[in-house]
């Protein structure tokens, strides 16, 4: 298949790079990384755009995603599929799914889940929002860069699968912090704790595989001086998304909305920029309730 891609960063880089090792040609522009070995590098968005069969774009937010597409749309053949892989906001996903079906397109909004692991080694999960039709024509690229690909519902379907997905992890991670430094308080031993809620009905993905705790539960950031793994200030961009997302749906979410303040104070007043998500725990154990 003939692919352009469109942000070829972190995330975008391996991707691309899994494409073309499937043997697929594919044309990519960044405005500043480099072209992963076997990728064409095109000098405008709209020269990577067209005659492919599929763009791909995998940008850092929603106001970014619009004027790549207002640019690549234009260019694309009728037919073709323009696929947003970024995380953005939901009503960004749709205004761009709508111009790209205007011009005779078919979009899907599929960002993923599994970080720069995931896209370097092809084990991806992709939740995708738009047509059948256009789900049915890049499965087989979510097939090769990740190992599953869940169809949503219509355009928007798979950023809001995204954004809630990352409150639970937001509010969770937060929860599994505060206990253990509730627990560190009450002299409970970390191993303790983690061997009791790791196997009651406190467990979850944070305890039990990314546990906040160095030395507990199995290798996570926590063990690496907290060095990301999903950095801070990303969990802080998905839950502003989630409460923007809430306010234009008028959906109730009071432990998102709290959870979304407490990473930003942690990333712009508590040194949290650039570390893991995970470093609220040494932020809880450094206050007091007060
Ligand atoms: P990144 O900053 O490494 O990559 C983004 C790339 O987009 C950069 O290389 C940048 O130069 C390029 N870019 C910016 N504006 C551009 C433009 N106008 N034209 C062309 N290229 C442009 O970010 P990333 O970590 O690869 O994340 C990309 C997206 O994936 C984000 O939306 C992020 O939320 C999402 N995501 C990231 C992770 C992760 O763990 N890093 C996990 C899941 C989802």
């Amino acid at each position: 298949m003939k692919i352009g891609f469109i942000g070829l960063g972190n995330m975008g880089g391996p991707m691309a790079a899994n494409l073309v090792k499937a043997g697929h040609a594919v044309t990519g522009f960044d405005l500043t990384a480099p072209m992963p070995d076997g990728v064409t590098r095109a000098a405008t968005a709209a020269e990577a755009a067209t005659d492919a069969e599929v763009v791909i774009t995998m940008l850092p937010n929603g106001a970014i995603l619009r004027s790549v597409a207002a640019e690549v749309i234009p260019a694309m053949t009728a037919g073709a599929v323009l696929c947003d892989c970024s995380t953005v906001d939901v009503d960004s996903a749709r205004a761009v799914a709508d111009q790209a079906q205007a011009a005779g397109l078919g979009a899907l909004d599929a960002p993923v889940s599994g970080g720069v692991g995931g896209a370097t080694n092809g084990t991806l999960t992709f939740m995708a929002g738009g047509a059948d039709a256009a789900f049915a024509t890049v499965k087989p690229l979510f097939d090769i860069m990740g190992q599953k690909a869940v169809h949503c519902g219509a355009s928007g379907a798979g950023q809001a699968a995204k954004i809630c997905n990352n409150m639970i992890l937001g509010v969770t991670m937060i929860a599994t912090c505060e206990a253990f430094a509730l627990a560190d308080k009450l002299g409970l031993d970390r191993q303790k704790m983690f061997d009791v809620v790791s196997t009651s009905s406190g467990y979850s993905w944070t305890m039990n595989a990314y546990c906040p705790a160095p030395g507990v539960g199995p290798a996570s950031p926590a063990d690496n001086g907290y060095k990301p793994g999903f950095a801070a200030e990303l969990m802080l961009k998905d839950l502003n998304l989630s409460q923007q997302a809430a306010v234009s749906a008028d959906a109730d979410t009071p432990m998102g909305q709290l959870a979304a303040e407490l990473y930003r104070r942690f990333v712009e007043d508590e040194a949290g920029r650039g570390m893991d998500f995970s470093a609220m725990l040494p932020r809880f154990e450094r206050r007091g309730r007060a």
